[in-house]
């Protein structure tokens, strides 16, 4: 390799982020770090831009930005320190940054996020809430600027992996049958409809495969992640919704699959470790190490999968219904979610208010056309209201 690849992590602070970093060390011959971003979590970025030396770190508020500044000065970083919108967007096109993970979580990350793609860079999209709330806009600026996007979500990870290189010429030109997006089913995937009256935070957090940050570990609780996930397929894809089945597999270890005209069903799998994936979209088209134990199908022993219950997932329906009614109705769906499992991780609302949130939501604003950027952020905007009202009401309680 010629030179090293500069990279620049959107939400270094995070689950994802630290992922990535982990990804990073292993290999300084290959990526440099040029900017870090966390919206609060002075001292992990402190302590993050000490030991990769980025040109940029970027926090979420003035106070926060001048407490980091200090600690860097005193011990004679030369990182820069910003704050607020323009400087994560700022971070998202730096020249240096061949690179862009976007791990911020939900619409915060959508700014950054589409600045890289109109700048043309190469975006490792952890951040699904971008294509939810603004797939047609984002993919029009990826086409439009060049970028090279690469899922890491993990299911759509392992769906880029069994698709054909050349798969953006149409799904069913390249003999696509159906796509097969795996979901654990959460915590609560055996429980009756009375368990998840009582279910709490703590509860809901503790994921059985996979270690995340509470937000989404909420999501793949009431399967609203796995909703989200349809949406980013077909945004990713090009796929239409009857094309994604979402397939429950509790193990985790088949990450999604793709099934073909011929019959032939290509899966990826792997140990539940976001590691992979990251590391896959860093170095595409070629593999380096992640650092993730090889997988032992032996002690693994068997794998299962079942079909989803729609009925006490009823979030999964919400985003079926959300990107058949299109516009903005994702986006609307997005941000009441967002204020739900706000919500109901400061004890204002019920698990199953959730979803009961979320539709009253959905169903009480219009779609409209998703024809610019003010529109999808004024149609968040109007969908966290009205959910901050109903919370505030306690209607769902
Ligand atoms: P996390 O909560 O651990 O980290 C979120 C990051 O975003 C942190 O760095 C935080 O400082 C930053 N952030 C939060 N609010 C912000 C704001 N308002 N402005 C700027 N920055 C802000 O989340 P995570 O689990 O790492 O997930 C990140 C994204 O990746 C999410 O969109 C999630 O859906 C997606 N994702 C995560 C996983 C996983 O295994 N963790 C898997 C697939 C997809
Ligand atoms: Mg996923």
């Amino acid at each position: 390799m010629s030179r090293r690849q500069g990279i620049t992590i959107l939400g270094a602070s995070g689950s994802i982020g630290q992922s990535t970093l982990d990804v990073v060390r292993r290999h300084p011959d290959r990526y440099r770090v040029v900017a870090l971003t966390a919206h609060r979590q002075i001292e992990r970025l402190v302590a993050d831009c000490l030991e990769f030396s980025p040109l940029l770190a970027v926090l979420g508020d003035a106070g926060s930005a001048a407490e980091a500044n200090r600690l860097l000065r005193e011990q004679g970083s030369k990182t820069e320190v910003l704050h607020g919108e323009a400087a994560l967007v700022a971070a998202a096109t730096l020249p240096e940054a061949d690179m862009v993970m976007a791990a911020i979580v939900g619409a915060a990350g959508l700014a950054p996020t589409l600045a890289a793609a109109e700048s043309g860079r190469r975006i490792l999209l952890a951040n699904k809430e971008v294509l939810v709330m603004a797939g047609e806009l984002f993919m029009r600026a990826v086409r439009a600027h060049g970028a090279v996007l690469l899922p890491v979500d993990s299911e759509h990870n392992a769906i880029f992996q069994a698709l054909p290189a050349d798969f953006s010429r149409g799904l069913t030109a390249a003999g696509v049958q159906r796509i097969l997006l795996t979901a654990s089913g959460g915590p609560f995937r055996n429980a009756s409809l009375a368990d998840l009256q009582s279910v709490t935070p703590a509860q809901a957090c503790a994921h059985p495969n996979w270690s995340m940050g509470r937000k989404i570990s909420v999501d793949s609780a009431t399967m609203m992640n796995k909703g989200l996930e349809v949406i980013e397929a077909c945004w990713l894809f090009d796929a239409p919704p009857e094309l994604i089945q979402v397939v429950v597999h509790p193990q985790s270890v088949v990450h999604s699959a793709v099934q073909y005209s011929d019959g032939s069903v290509l899966a990826q799998l792997g140990n539940p470790d976001m590691r992979t994936p990251i590391a896959y979209a860093m170095a595409w088209p070629e593999r380096i190490a992640a650092g993730v134990e090889a997988l032992d199908l032996f002690r693994i022993g068997r794998l299962d999968f079942q079909a989803p219950d729609f009925e006490r997932f009823r979030c999964l329906q919400l985003a079926y219904d959300a990107i058949a009614a299109g516009g903005t109705a994702p986006a609307i769906l997005n941000a009441a979610n967002e204020v739900a499992v706000a919500a109901f991780l400061a004890e204002r609302l019920p698990f199953l208010g959730i979803a009961r949130l979320n539709e009253a939501v959905l169903g009480a604003m219009p779609a409209l056309p998703e024809s610019s950027l003010g529109e999808v952020v004024d149609a968040d905007a109007a969908a966290r209201r009205l959910a901050e009202q109903l919370v505030a009401e306690a209607a769902f309680a």
